[in-house]
């Protein structure tokens, strides 16, 4: 198959981390025979030093020419001065909204070899394998904003349309899973709650009947996810939970660097990054974990250019190599020597 790609390194470790996952891509194009257009763009602080701008206007156009966009990691403390007028993350609320990308997926896996990785006991976290599905353009983020002298007020609002286009998202998703979706709300005190229940009750009794439904309230969600993470499969909610408990729900995997996500809208195209930020504390220095965005080239594979052959070698190859040790600083096992960027990829390339 022939397809574009847009290739947005970003800053700190995001350029480090995306050099593992072009070397992935290209190789798995090769074996298999696809050609792969990979356009490498400014984006982020780097693009603000370039033309002022964190999403310039190529960069954009770029993204909107391209079947899927893989994303390193923006910011850090050059482009964070609270005067300054740009910010790397305007760039990605931007490229989010043109790419009508409202669906973001987190898959939280917890690898068997990692158990002692995470800060939770190991029986707790065995067999984990859930992917959050968070609402993404809605809510109180998006609402109107007030400010008077004594009081301040944050606006959440959904609609009936956003609510169903993102149930629907994760019951599909669920469907092709183990088939038990959860949707985390507050309904015993929001009204924009209470219709979010309606809402996916509605459709998934209508529309997947053979998906079992659960809802759950999110303080009662997050106490769950630690008590007994291995009972989900998939959760969907809505934007400031999701943006919570997928925090909380990464620790189970030991490290922000192991974490993968897609962003989605209708259509095939979506924005692939890691979930990290761009580890200023370690950029530079080659060490950062590339596993969140080899997992990430997975999901772009799979979700973007329908290659589920190729995102399942993938995956299976990061498993293995991480099975067999290939481990950076931040997963090591305590007194085993750990492997650097680079050499974390070539053992994946090797496992490919
Ligand atoms: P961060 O995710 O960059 O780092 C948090 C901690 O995790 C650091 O100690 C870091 O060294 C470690 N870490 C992160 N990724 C790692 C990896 N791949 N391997 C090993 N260790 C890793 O979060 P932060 O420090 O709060 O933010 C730093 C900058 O990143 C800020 O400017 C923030 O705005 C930005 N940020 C960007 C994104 C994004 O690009 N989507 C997301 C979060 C934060």
């Amino acid at each position: 198959m022939k397809a574009k790609i847009a290739v947005l390194p970003g800053d700190g470790i995001g350029p480090e981390v995306i050099a593992e996952g072009l070397r992935c891509l290209r190789a798995l194009a090769e074996r298999h025979g696809h050609e792969l257009t990979l356009t490498e763009l400014p984006f982020g602080g780097a693009a603000i030093d370039l033309t002022g701008n964190p999403l310039p206007r190529d960069t954009l156009e770029a993204c909107l020419r391209a079947d899927a966009v893989l994303l390193g990691a923006i910011g850090g403390p050059k482009w964070s001065a609270p005067e300054a007028k740009v910010r790397p993350e305007q760039g990605l609320l931007g490229l989010r909204s043109a790419l009508g990308v409202y669906a973001n997926l987190r898959p939280v896996r917890v690898h068997p070899a990692l158990l002692g990785a995470s800060t939770l006991k190991p029986e707790v976290l065995e067999g984990v394998d859930l992917v959050f599905v968070r609402e993404l353009t809605g809510g109180i983020y998006f609402g109107e904003k007030r400010r008077e002298p004594q009081s301040a007020t944050d606006v959440c609002t959904y609609t009936v349309a956003e609510i169903e286009r993102i149930v629907r998202a994760a019951a599909r998703l669920a469907h092709k899973r183990r088939r038990k979706l959860v949707s985390i709300d507050k309904a015993n005190v929001l009204e924009t709650s209470r219709l979010w229940r309606e809402v996916a009750t509605r459709i998934v009794r209508t529309e997947f009947p053979q998906i079992t439904l659960e809802h759950m309230l999110v303080d009662s969600a997050a106490m769950h996810l630690i008590r007994r993470p291995s009972d989900f499969d998939v959760l969907v909610t809505e934007n400031m939970f999701g943006d919570i408990l997928t925090d909380e729900a990464s620790m189970l995997a030991g490290s922000l660097g192991l974490l993968p996500s897609a962003s989605l809208g209708e259509g095939t195209r979506g924005l692939y990054e890691p979930i990290h930020g761009s580890a200023p504390d370690i950029a530079g220095r080659g060490i950062a974990n590339p596993c969140g965005t080899l997992l990430s080239v997975a999901l772009l594979l799979r979700h973007s250019l329908g290659l589920e052959g190729e995102a399942a070698a993938l995956e299976r190859a990061v498993s293995e190599a991480i099975a067999q040790g290939a481990r950076t600083p931040d997963i090591a096992a305590k007194g085993a020597s750990a492997l650097s960027t680079r050499e974390v990829g070539d053992a994946v390339l090797a496992k490919l």
